[in-house]
């Protein structure tokens, strides 16, 4: 009884790796199709949604905004617009507008950047190994339109999730919202 199990679940792992090559799922047969569905819809959106050539991106964005959102760079320590922002709103997305994270997950870390313990909702956000500089890092990025956001960490307060979404004030904006409540 446990061998078939341990098969199967073995089977559904291998599956799930290979769900972002998305042309040889197509050409697998319908039960594979089936046993895909879940990894399918988990990373579905993994893929940005919105898509605009370099020459739109340059158009939209200011000269910092696409080196940061489209050029995965970073903006210096503690220069940015909301690295000590209080008011209370949502933080959205400046290539896509959408919302990211909320006013009251922001704490002070004292790193030079906005940060925050969790974002709106997992499916907003991608997140993806960065090995650029030396460094094992996790890049987070927007899963509407692909935008660089920043990098998540696990030295956040660990009173809360215990991370630390560490976030170019460049590559977000600030809906700004009257009742606490309401967020
Ligand atoms: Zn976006």
């Amino acid at each position: 009884m446990i061998k078939p199990i341990a098969l199967s679940l073995i089977l559904f792992f291998c599956l799930s790796q290979c769900t972002p090559k998305t042309k040889s799922r197509l050409n697998q047969n319908t039960q594979q199709i089936t046993l895909n569905e879940p990894p399918m819809e988990s990373t579905k959106n993994k893929v940005p949604l919105l898509t605009k050539t370099e020459e739109q991106w340059k158009a939209e964005l200011t000269p910092q905004e696409y080196y940061v959102l489209r050029e995965k760079g970073t903006e210096p320590a503690y220069t940015g617009q909301y690295t000590d922002h209080k008011a209370i709103g949502i933080y959205v997305c400046k290539g896509c507008n959408s919302e990211l994270f909320r006013s009251n997950s922001k704490f002070d870390s004292h790193c030079g950047w906005p940060s925050f313990y969790e974002c709106i909702d997992k499916s907003k956000i991608t997140e993806t190994i960065d090995w650029s500089h030396n460094m094992k890092r996790i890049e987070v990025t927007c899963s509407h339109c692909g935008g660089h956001l920043g990098h998540v960490f696990e030295d956040g307060p660990m009173d809360k999730t215990g991370l630390r979404y560490c976030i170019n004030s460049i590559s977000i904006g600030f809906k700004s919202i009257e009742k606490t409540d309401s967020i």
